[in-house]
């Protein structure tokens, strides 16, 4: 087809044709190149979705460094539950917040201990470390705060929360129970009928929950008899409705003197742990009962 001598010709324009093109497409493919920049930045890595992610789940406000020109990762409304959809690529756990376990108490809980006519606390009974709560009245370490915060609430509603006796060494129940025993000797009484009589009134060493520094009496300026007349004060009111969310019970109800065996004493409040005291005032139960539904 083509003449020997022409071929160097055609060679050459072969040539300068492929050379023409590269230089052409070099040329077009440059400002390609740049404006891939910006959709290779669109392919965003699966961690740099995760960072999006968390920004949205932990505080929506970090959304606003987000570049508007970056699709991210589907958005997560703040409070919603929503998951991420199984077809994106792989993604670590989200880490879930942790399910509310429903509070198991036992009998041995510390807080839980028992102390009344039949059962006496230990000889050994250590209180622990005591801290006041007010006045020179002092609680175990363990309730003290929670007291404070009581006493703290109650004024913010305008309820003057006074204590009239809170910890009481085994000693000095000892000196009060002696006492009043030695108040009915003197008057010619038996050792049987004085000890009985003053049991009734002053709890037998041992058996007052006040050793346990877990306990206090409350009444208020204008009410400070401890009778059941106390019930009908603001403060009495005020401690029956909110005493649980401190961790306090009414210890000795109305409806429970046979179980409890110790009059209604509505200034008379125990610590026992908020869970405790939830479930205790939700059943309607007396400690002793409440104890007895324990493992
Ligand atoms: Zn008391």
């Amino acid at each position: 087809m083509f003449k020997k001598s022409s071929m160097p010709l055609i060679v050459g324009a072969i040539i300068c044709f492929v050379l023409g093109v590269s230089i052409l497409v070099s040329c077009v493919v440059v400002p390609t190149t740049d404006s891939n920049s910006e959709s290779d930045s669109e392919q965003i890595t699966p961690e740099e979705q995760e960072e999006h992610r968390n920004a949205c789940e932990g505080e929506s406000e970090n959304n606003e460094n987000a570049d508007p020109t970056v699709p991210s990762a589907p958005q997560v409304q703040p409070g919603s539950e929503e998951s991420p959809s199984a077809s994106e690529p792989e993604q670590p756990e989200q880490p879930v917040e942790p399910e509310e376990k429903p509070y198991v108490s036992s009998k041995d809980d510390p807080l839980l201990v028992l102390a009344n006519v039949d059962n006496p606390l230990p000889e050994d009974f250590e209180v622990g470390e005591l801290e006041k709560v007010q006045g020179k009245y002092e609680m175990s370490v363990r309730a003290a705060s929670f007291a404070k915060d009581m006493i703290a609430a109650a004024k913010e509603d305008g309820i003057t929360l006074q204590l009239c006796s809170a910890y009481r060494a085994r000693s000095l129940q000892q000196t009060l129970f002696d006492n009043k025993y030695d108040s009915y000797i003197s008057k010619g009484w038996t050792h049987d009928d004085a000890y009985a009589k003053t049991a009734t009134i002053i709890a037998i060493p041992g058996t007052s929950e006040h050793q346990t520094g877990l306990c206090m009496d409350v009444v208020t300026p204008s009410y400070q008899v401890l009778d059941a007349g106390y019930a009908e004060t603001d403060a009495a009111k005020w401690l029956a409705e909110n005493a649980w969310e401190f961790g306090f019970i009414l210890r000795y109800p109305k409806d429970k003197q046979d179980i409890t065996k110790i009059i209604f004493e509505p200034w008379h409040y125990r610590f026992v742990g908020i869970e405790n005291a939830k479930l205790i005032k939700d059943s309607g139960l007396c400690l002793e009962e409440y104890l007895d539904t324990l493992e």
